[in-house]
């Protein structure tokens, strides 16, 4: 029988009546399964701060042991009323917590963060999380084991902070590993790199680690449980009556998690598409008995009747402007800027060129150093250099969207009668999104100008 993957967020991960919702939702699926958990909510975060302010103050690291175990215990403590257990579970998590506190100490006395050493420290969030649940699961009387993946191991690239699973090498460790009819948990968020070097998988990088599990275990269907219905026509905040969208097909998913839809990570679907393995979205706040994905996302591009199957935004787009008369015929300058900016570690998000400037677009968090940068390289044919961050990539997504006419008409009306200006057209680059810039001033109401055309 195939393995089913599900994984849990920090999202369900957050008040204490979460984990009894959780054992819940995974007795009622009464068959052997693995389970990819993230960190308790906002814990990842926590352990970033801590691992500055333990640099300079070695009593953080006492501050940090106390905020965890407290947050363990109040688990423990709300979940089960065994004495003998509790005991048990919290001297494991206590074994964990001062593993933790080891590398903190070595951290405090060299003054620094090797990079292999903070992708050790922030792995913990998710370590410290597998435990507690496994023996909330156990006492559960489910049969449930950990295992971490140093244990498979899940061989990554061994980039450090952003790594990639090498499924070629991985895959028959882990379906070894995980090969009987248990429970298996495994932290989400990491794997290791050939040396045997803890490697994080990206931030929010849980929902890829349970993909890359389940990709290495040709699973049934990786299922992940949010505390939301699943993908929606468009952010429900925003606009009068959002649809829940069924089914997407793969293309979809991953452009609506590339532009900014907080459902999935985007490179969850990545490693299922190429093998065809369903992802299965579900909201654990609304579940009754039964399992009833909110979003399925599988091989079938279907074609919906308004075409736009959503539209979302994403605030994390900044342009970088470089002007000069003649870039865009004058050979190598685009292969100089981009080649510095990949030297930097900088991933460049798109590239818009023209005669006259190229646009290229990166995070909020590179854009100053992307500029610093490209002045540095100090290119003749650069005359300009403009920095543009306060705007918003608006994308619409939809299989077939390039082979209908009268689409981009239909879009572009909706936000000129709303006097919306449009900075910027990005369209044909993916057969399934088209995407444009506005003002981040414009971002609401340009949203609730295409969803009011397209989803009436
Ligand atoms: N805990 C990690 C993070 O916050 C991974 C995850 O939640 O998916 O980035
Ligand atoms: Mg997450």
């Amino acid at each position: 029988m195939k393995k089913v993957v599900a994984k849990f967020g920090g999202s369900n991960l957050k008040r204490k009546e979460d984990i009894q919702k959780l054992v819940r939702v995974i007795k009622a699926y009464d068959r052997p399964m693995v389970i990819v958990v993230s960190a308790f909510y906002g814990i990842t975060n926590h352990l970033i701060q801590s691992l500055a302010e333990v640099k300079k103050d070695e009593s953080q690291i006492d501050v940090l042991k106390k905020f965890l175990r407290e947050i363990k215990e109040e688990s423990i403590f709300e979940n089960f009323d065994d004495e003998q257990w509790r005991h048990q579970t919290m001297s494991k998590v206590e074994d964990r917590i001062n593993q933790l506190g080891r590398y903190l100490t070595g951290i405090h006395y060299i003054g620094d963060v090797p990079e292999f050493v903070e992708d050790v420290v922030l792995s913990y969030g998710e370590r410290l999380s597998s435990l507690v649940l496994t023996s909330i699961l156990q006492a559960n009387g489910i049969d449930a084991v950990e295992a971490l993946p140093e244990d498979m191991p899940l061989i990554t690239d061994g980039e450090f902070g952003n790594a990639t699973v090498n499924f070629e090498v991985s895959a028959k460790l882990v379906q070894e590993k995980l090969k009987e009819n248990k429970i298996y948990i495994v932290p989400g968020f990491y794997g290791v790199s050939p040396e045997g070097k803890v490697t994080l998988l990206g931030r929010g990088g849980s929902d890829y680690s349970a993909a890359a599990i389940a990709r290495c275990l040709e699973a049934e269907s990786l299922d992940v449980w949010k505390d939301v219905d699943g993908f929606m026509s468009a952010d429900p905040k925003l606009v009068n009556n959002p649809k829940r969208i069924k089914s997407l097909s793969y293309s979809e998913a991953a452009e609506l998690s590339y532009f900014g839809a907080g459902i999935l990570h985007p490179r969850t679907v990545e490693p299922l598409k190429e093998v065809g393995i369903p992802i299965n979205i579900s909201n654990i706040d609304t579940f009754k008995n039964k399992i009833i994905p909110g979003t399925s996302i599988c091989g079938s591009e279907e074609i919906s009747e308004s075409i736009l199957k959503s539209v979302t935004y994403s605030n994390d787009f900044c342009i970088l402007k470089l002007r000069g008369a003649g870039v865009g015929l004058k050979q190598g300058v685009l292969a100089k800027v981009t080649s510095a900016l990949d030297n930097a570690g900088i991933n460049i998000k798109s590239v818009i060129t023209s005669q006259i400037v190229i646009n290229v677009l990166v995070s909020v968090s590179d854009i100053r150093k992307a500029f610093k940068i490209v002045e540095e390289l100090n290119l003749s044919a650069i005359t300009e250099i403009i920095t543009i961050d306060k705007v918003s990539t608006i994308a619409v997504v939809g299989e077939g969207m390039l082979e209908k006419p009268g689409i981009s008409g239909k879009l572009f009306m909706a936000l000129a009668q709303k006097s919306i200006n449009v900075q910027m057209i990005i369209s044909g680059a993916s057969s399934v999104a088209s995407y444009f810039i506005v003002s981040s001033d414009d971002r609401e109401k340009a949203i609730a100008a295409i969803h009011d055309e397209f989803f009436k």
